[in-house]
């Protein structure tokens, strides 16, 4: 990316206006400028869990690799049905199969997983059979051929059971352990490097004087960064001097994949780190038509990635999930990003909204006594109260268009992490 590029694309896109930029038109521009990491590590299949998978994962074998009975019961052939009772003459267990072959007017008894024998098409559940010596009758006899699972049911050989670009979740890991395959190629992980900016901010530890307060931004940014399984670098605290931000982010992106700053980037502070980022990179500033997070700066400061967060700590995460969230998935090579999912919710205070901007209110998403999903606003919708994350477990999102909403309408909401 040359310095051209950045501000070209800028230009050249209908509507371009850094003042009053849409949420989703900031995140189309970023996408365009994300170039995901390529190198990739083998590890063993435990230690991939949460990480990208950078080949498909192809079945060497059909899983499962016979047909076998889903029930315990008895197996059969189809055309005996009708013709009972059956003669029992052996028994087949998971993993001890009946090793002959059934003629018309055999059975065996069978257990759950084991091996379907030559000659037996079908399984009749214990429960509906009689048994009387070596002989079964059937009290309510199976339709043909139910009650068998059947070999490449699960997955196929040759086929690609997982593709690359999957972020691996538990169930992956148990699929792939399920064909004999003890690792898997991921890419590898991405660095991620954050600092706070501000001369009133104190870190944990040293006493306040009047005026300043403790960084909570590397903690809430420290938190969301971990969830998404990146390598992280806190750098600490950097105070509002040139020379020491210069510094700070040049060390920062030399090790780096992406940089992560908070402060610094509104009206009034903006033209100090314009300078720096592009003696440095190049980056664009925005106002995004949003609240709260409207500064934000992106684009990048050596090779790496750049976000100019807001330092408010509000507008810190609420700016995280909307923006950085999705980059950082892509640049872990995640394909497709799935976006936070959102869902409908009946909202049950009024909400003050002004229209031109989309705003994310904190709410806090439960079932009500009637079993209706409800949002609650979570009080003070400052852009510093950070309590109002703490208590919420959702966005409230409310588009440009929306104005004030009366109590009762039905609302979007994105979830954060996890209800609960
Ligand atoms: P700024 O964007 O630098 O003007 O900061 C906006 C507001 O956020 C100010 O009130 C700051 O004190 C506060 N703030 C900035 N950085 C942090 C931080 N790391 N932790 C807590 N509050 C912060
Ligand atoms: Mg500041």
């Amino acid at each position: 990316m040359t310095k051209t590029s950045l501000q070209q694309l800028a230009s050249c896109q209908d509507d371009y206006d850094p003042n009053s930029m849409p949420v989703n038109q900031a995140r189309k521009f970023i996408r365009n400028f994300l170039n995901p990491v390529t190198a990739i590590e083998t590890l063993p299949l435990k230690a991939a869990l949460g990480r990208v998978l950078a080949v498909s994962v192809i079945s060497p074998l059909d899983v499962p690799s016979h047909n076998n009975s889903a029930m315990d019961g008895f197996a059969f052939h189809s055309q005996d049905i009708g013709t009972e009772p059956l003669e029992i003459i052996g028994t087949a267990f998971a993993g001890k199969p009946f090793t002959g072959a059934l003629k018309t007017g055999e059975c065996i008894r069978i257990m759950t997983g084991a091996v379907i024998p030559e000659g037996a098409d079908t399984v009749i559940m214990q429960e509906r059979t009689q048994v009387t010596g070596d002989l079964m009758a059937m009290t309510e006899p199976p339709r043909p051929q139910t009650n068998v699972r059947y070999a490449g049911e699960d997955l196929k050989a040759g086929h690609a059971v997982l593709e690359a670009g999957r972020k691996l979740r538990p169930a992956d890991l148990g699929l792939i352990a399920s064909l004999g395959i003890g690792e898997a190629t991921v890419y590898r992980k991405l660095k991620v490097a954050f600092f706070s900016t501000g001369d009133e901010l104190v870190s944990i530890g040293q006493p306040l004087a009047t005026g300043q307060l403790y960084d909570s931004n590397r903690y809430t940014l420290h938190g969301m960064l971990e969830h998404l399984g990146v390598e992280i670098l806190d750098m600490g605290v950097v105070h509002d001097d040139p020379a020491a931000l210069e510094h700070a982010l040049i060390q920062a992106s030399s090790q780096a994949d992406v940089v992560l700053t908070s402060g610094g980037v509104s009206v009034g502070e903006a033209d100090f780190m314009k300078q720096l980022l592009e003696k440095l990179g190049q980056v664009v500033f925005w106002k995004i038509a949003m609240k709260p997070g409207r500064p934000l700066a992106y684009g990048k400061v050596g090779q790496a990635h750049y976000f100019g967060l807001p330092g408010n700590p509000v507008a810190v995460m609420v700016t995280f999930y909307q923006f950085v969230r999705d980059a950082l998935l892509h640049l872990m090579g995640q394909n497709p990003v799935p976006a936070l999912p959102v869902l409908k919710a009946v909202c049950t205070e009024p909400i003050r909204k002004l229209a031109g901007r989309t705003e994310f209110q904190r709410g806090i998403l439960f079932v009500d006594a009637d079993q209706q999903w409800k949002v609650r606003p979570t009080g003070n919708q400052g852009s510093g109260i950070l309590r109002s994350m703490s208590e919420a477990n959702c966005f409230i999102v409310l588009d440009d268009e929306t104005g004030n909403l009366p109590a009762g309408t039905e609302v979007d909401v994105q979830v954060m992490e996890g209800i609960l």
